[in-house]
């Protein structure tokens, strides 16, 4: 097997590339509307309750229904998963990888179609879809990789002493609930799910709410490239009526979660609470959110930082986990960097992601909006906004990207992760000051440094608690295998998509030692 290497981007200034999309956009509306069943073991469900999921574009474009699964079934997928492990845990691990692999092959030849999904269920700009599409390729090539080396490992690690012969397997723990985001549809909810399995678990996934169409979409494809029955169940259903279920059932495992703080910490605490009859303690694996921040040196290249603030706060209107929602400037260059970033974002086209000259969308829902709008106003008491600030009067949920000037460290929208398209901007006075400000919220999950002083380059390098630290780049944009990713603090139980420890989380280390 050849070594991995990231996924290329496509290029899409290539005008054959640019048709391809075009022609999978016009193929995906073409099927707009359409019902997806549950899939509970082999059997593959439609049912009269679904949910319906809508273009953040436009308002009143369906893109989907899918079949909505109650408690029962909940109850059903869980069965059906603990009886597909017993056959499927003792499934070599370089064959379970090879359905990751063909799944990877699969995902590869229709890129433009997943890209035109994402772009209609999520809101994704082109270039942000392919992205999506792209890391989900790779987490299936990284994993495949990833546990043929783990399933080698134990034997070779351990000390060797005469007369006994010792063997270290990374068996696989049970049936593992998934429960990813709506904001990377497909890579994190392919990534989490495909971790998990390959590495010898069946899994229960419960997609998001906003992005179910996607979900079915993979499965689907996971099962055309003959993943057996059972190893993934899934259950569309809302957080809320089968989330609970799910968590506390006692034959859940593990629960692998991405979300917000709100939800990671309620399942945080479930979990932990063993069910009568559960002869386990389960595990919990969260990612959840931010409050990210940039933080620019006085001698840094600004214009450069400038560039990378607006990119790391706007692209998908600031709804990754890792978007810079936070600048934090040396006083003396404040002024300079500040209206640079306000040049640039007014550059920015925003709607609807069919119009390929629109640099980002839509906000992913109703909710949302109302959230970010609600913050932009506290901003507006906070700060001073000096860019954007409004809703756009179009079908969709549409903000302008939004910079809020002269905020202080402490304020709320300094404070809060508002996940959407605000950057809030503070000066300090010095490297103490502005490294005491980006390490002073409840998070720690990305941020950059922009500097050409070594010193201040190394004192950062040990100073600032984020997970994913970047020096003179933009904070967002972790490739599988380069850029391992996850937070500290109140963004997760500090594990790491995409690296080389991630399989670790769904196994358990057996020892066996036979006396010769
Ligand atoms: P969310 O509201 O917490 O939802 C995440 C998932 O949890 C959804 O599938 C949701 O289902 C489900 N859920 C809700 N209530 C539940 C319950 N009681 N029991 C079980 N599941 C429940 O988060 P989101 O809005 O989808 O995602 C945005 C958040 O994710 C942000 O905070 C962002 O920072 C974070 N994030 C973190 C990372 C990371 O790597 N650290 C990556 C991406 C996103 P429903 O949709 O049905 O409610």
């Amino acid at each position: 097997m050849k070594p991995y290497s990231p996924e290329p981007l496509t290029d899409f200034s290539n005008p054959v590339e640019a048709a391809r999309l075009d022609e999978a956009l016009r193929s995906v509306e073409a099927q707009l509307g359409r019902h997806y069943p549950l899939r509970i073991g082999s059997a593959i469900l439609h049912r009269e309750a679904t949910i319906t999921s809508y273009n953040p574009s436009n308002k009143e474009e369906i893109i989907g229904k899918v079949s909505k699964a109650d408690r029962s079934l909940a109850d059903k997928a869980i069965r059906s998963a603990a009886g597909a492990y017993k056959t499927w845990s003792r499934v070599p691990a370089e064959q379970r990888s090879e359905y990751l692999l063909k799944a990877a092959a699969s995902l590869r030849k229709r890129k433009h179609e997943f890209n035109a999904w994402l772009m209609l269920e999520a809101g994704k700009s082109r270039v942000e879809a392919d992205a999506d599409t792209a890391e989900a390729i790779d987490f299936l090539e990284y994993y495949a990789r990833q546990m043929i080396e783990l399933a080698g490992r134990g034997r070779k690690e351990l000390v060797s002493i005469p007369q006994e012969h010792n063997e270290l397997h990374y068996i696989p723990l049970g049936v593992g609930v998934i429960i990813p985001p709506w904001n990377f549809p497909l890579a994190i909810m392919a990534g989490m799910t495909m971790a998990a399995v390959v590495a010898g678990n069946t899994v229960v996934l419960k997609p998001s709410s906003q992005t179910p169409v996607i979900a079915a979409k993979f499965v689907e494809l996971a099962a055309d490239s003959g993943l057996p029955p059972g190893v993934i169940n899934l259950v569309p259903g809302s957080g809320s009526e089968i989330g609970d279920y799910l968590v506390d059932h006692p034959q859940t495992r593990f629960v692998s979660f991405t979300g917000s703080r709100e939800v990671g910490i309620r399942i945080y605490e479930r979990s932990a609470k063993v069910a009568p009859g559960q002869i386990w303690l389960k595990r919990f694996v969260g990612e959840m959110g931010g409050k990210d921040c940039i933080l620019v040196d006085q001698d840094a290249d600004l214009e450069e930082a400038a560039r990378g603030i607006v990119a790391s706060a706007f692209g998908y209107s600031g709804q990754k986990c890792s978007a810079c929602s936070r600048a934090i400037i040396h006083q003396d260059v404040y002024d300079q960097v500040l209206s640079r970033c306000v040049e640039l974002t007014n550059e920015l086209k925003v709607g609807d992601v069919r119009d390929a000259s629109c640099y980002t969308g839509p906000v992913i829902d109703q909710a949302s909006f109302d959230k970010i709008m609600e913050y932009i106003e506290i901003g507006r008491q906070e700060g001073r906004i000096v860019a954007g600030g409004r809703a756009l009067t179009l079908p969709g949920y549409f903000i302008e990207p939004t910079i809020i000037a002269d905020a202080a460290p402490d304020s709320r929208i300094m404070q809060e992760e508002i996940f959407g398209p605000v950057v809030a901007f503070t000066a300090c006075s010095d490297l103490e000051q502005g490294l005491a400000i980006a390490n002073m919220t409840d998070y720690g999950l990305t941020g950059s440094f922009y500097s050409n002083n070594r010193e201040h380059i190394a004192r950062v390098k040990s100073e600032f608690h984020a997970g994913n630290l970047y020096i003179n780049r933009k904070c967002t944009g972790a490739i599988v295998g380069v850029h391992p990713f996850g937070g500290f603090n109140m963004s997760g139980t500090d594990s790491k998509a995409g690296g080389p420890d991630y399989l670790f989380l769904f196994t358990q280390p057996k020892l066996i030692s036979e006396l010769l």
